[in-house]
């Protein structure tokens, strides 16, 4: 397993993986890996026969920089971890590696307005730059991302279908914990007592769901969601919601729905989100 960390070597690598013909795939993440980007890095191993894989904290897609700065960073582990995946290459660029010149940022124009674009101005635009440096760098015609950012995985898709011709964009169900909550990098910076809580409200509202009609408008199921949020214990909430998971739209019914929630434990901010079969 290779550590990179400069652009430069990594292209090297990846141009004697190109003329040796080899298929590459492409996982990008932000560190602190768990169980979940090990999903991730599984598909990827299985498709192709090099697998690179990216931990880079990109401080454009942060709107608060106290999350920026509080965001879970574990170096030494996360090499462990891709061992034992058996990647072939860590890339670990610095920021100054990534934004070497002043950084023109892409302005993201799918999805908008709702769920985290709506509650976090400008992250999308964040990841999208960051990710089109990082498509160009890698060359890899398959990368790999969790359905547990599924507003990302969708405007990343759109994204590569207009600029990235011949990229295809792979999605991998959400990994849960045996508890029901998805693995999160963010998890760890609960405390016991808010990790309890947080599990808590996350099966009542699995619970919630089950029990609701498959047919019911999505528009509706709304109106009883806004009444089960508002009896949660948590601290507060940015969107509690069901959408159409092709288009995100409100229209339709709930059996081709998702319910995606951002709330908040103290001031971790956690998102996930769930369809009749969770
Ligand atoms: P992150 O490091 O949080 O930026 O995540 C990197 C990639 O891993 C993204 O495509 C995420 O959607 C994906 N991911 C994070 N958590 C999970 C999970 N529990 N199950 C599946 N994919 C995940």
């Amino acid at each position: 397993m290779l550590i990179i960390k400069d652009i430069h070597n990594l292209k090297l690598y990846i141009d004697t993986y190109e003329k040796k013909g080899y298929s590459m795939g492409y996982v990008p993440t932000m560190g602190s890996l768990h169980v979940g980007h090990g999903e991730l890095i599984r598909k990827s191993k299985e498709d192709n026969q090099k697998t690179i894989i990216s931990i880079f904290v990109n401080e454009k897609q942060f709107d608060n920089p106290d999350d920026y700065k509080n965001y879970p960073r574990n170096r030494g582990k996360d090499y462990d971890f891709c061992d034992k995946y058996d990647v072939d290459i860590i890339f670990e660029p610095s920021n100054e590696e990534i934004y070497k010149e002043k950084q023109k940022m892409l302005i993201n124009k799918n999805f908008q307005n709702i769920l985290c674009d709506k509650f976090r101005p400008g992250h999308f635009n964040g990841v999208i730059t960051v990710l089109e440096k990082l498509f160009l760098i890698t060359k890899a015609k398959k990368v790999y991302f969790g359905e547990k950012d599924y507003q990302q995985f969708k405007i990343v898709q759109s994204f590569a279908q207009s600029a990235f011709k011949n990229l295809s964009i792979i999605s991998v169900p959400t990994v849960r914990q045996e508890d029901g909550i998805a693995f999160s990098s963010r998890n760890e910076n609960l405390s016991k007592k808010q990790l309890q809580e947080f599990v808590k409200f996350h099966n009542n509202t699995c619970l919630f769901i089950s029990e609701l009609d498959q047919n019911i408008a999505i528009a509706d199921a709304n109106i009883l969601a806004r009444d089960f949020i508002k009896a949660q214990n948590i601290d507060r909430f940015d969107y509690f919601e069901f959408r159409n998971s092709n288009n995100l739209s409100s229209e339709g019914i709930i059996s081709e729905a998702r319910l995606f929630y951002a709330i908040y434990k103290g001031e971790v901010r956690l998102i996930d989100n769930l369809n009749l079969t969770t």
